[in-house]
């Protein structure tokens, strides 16, 4: 009897547990440089861990401001190699180091990423080897452990499930999404990507789906050939709503904003124009906590 007592209340605890997750948009803009939107990155924690999902531009800025410090993070997963994801990465991994991360940072990622890490440890060797003499740091931690993924589960531990899957934002080939799963509740991560058959197969009901938008006035289209095809290898309000028509998730945030003579406002409305859920655009240090209810609020609210 005590022992069945027992495992009903782990049972419930592990319910409750399961229950809940957080998501913080730490950047949620592009490669155009903004004060109000960082590159691209996006912080899960599910499980008592943290995942850290692209790390653009300042990611290691907006962890601080959200107070979480850079030894704290050692999981990283990569949507694709475009530097407007992995340009906060050095910064991560070598603040980390000082701050002294307890064990090797994990990079996952599309083909190349091996080459990635290998070329930052050789960057910044005369780093590592002042870092060493002078406060006496272990230079082996400065060792990233990297995997190239395919579409595949890329973890699976305390009842988180993460699974990357391709999606369409050629030539960058491949170019993942994620999805997590912990306990009931799913968030699917688009990374870049123009309309994709992947998204709508795996954001299908999810809590909460984050997926980038860029749109361009109909004239400045037209004007520049260049532009057309950088929108054209996004998602644009149109391709936004039928996505969510397919998908219905409880709530959608939007991030990796591009627009060109284009305001947010008018972004949201084309989109809710068209499709009856709730879409909200995505700020830096938006914070979502996705449990029985949605809740958003935004950490270090006098930030721009
Ligand atoms: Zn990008
Ligand atoms: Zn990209």
């Amino acid at each position: 009897m005590r022992t069945l007592v027992f495992l009903i209340f782990l049972v419930l605890q592990n319910n409750l547990y399961a229950d809940y997750m957080e998501v913080l948009l730490l950047g949620t803009g592009t490669p155009r440089p903004s004060i109000e939107r960082f590159g691209s990155a996006t912080l899960v924690k599910a499980g008592g861990h943290n995942f850290l999902f692209d790390a653009g531009r300042g990611v290691t800025i907006r962890l601080q401001q959200a107070g979480i410090t850079p030894n704290m993070i050692d999981k990283v997963f990569l949507t694709h190699l475009h530097s407007d994801h992995i340009s906060g990465l050095d910064d991560l991994w070598i603040t980390g180091w000082v701050w002294q991360r307890q064990g090797l940072l994990n990079v996952s990622g599309p083909q190349g990423t091996h080459n990635l890490v290998e070329s930052l440890r050789k960057a910044y060797a005369a780093d590592i080897s002042y870092r060493e003499k002078n406060v006496n740091l272990n230079s082996d931690l400065t060792r990233i452990n990297s995997k190239e993924i395919n579409e595949e589960i890329v973890f699976q531990q305390d009842g988180v499930t993460i699974r990357s899957f391709l999606v369409e934002h050629a030539p960058v080939e491949p170019a993942f999404g994620y999805r997590i799963e912990f306990g009931d509740r799913v968030v699917v991560i688009s990374g870049d990507t123009t309309y994709s058959e992947n998204i709508v197969k795996y954001s299908k009901d999810v809590d909460l789906l984050v997926h980038e938008i860029a749109a361009a006035s109909p004239v400045l289209l037209k004007r520049n050939k260049r532009l057309a095809s950088v929108v054209a290898y996004h998602t644009n309000p149109e391709q936004m709503s039928q996505i969510l028509n397919k998908t219905s998730p409880r709530l959608t945030v939007l991030n990796h904003v591009l627009l060109f003579g284009v305001s947010e406002q008018q972004v949201i409305a084309e989109i809710k124009n068209n499709y009856p859920g709730e879409v909200a655009m995505g700020y830096d240090l938006m914070n979502i906590g996705i449990g029985n209810s949605i809740t958003i609020n935004r950490i270090n609210a006098e930030q721009p």
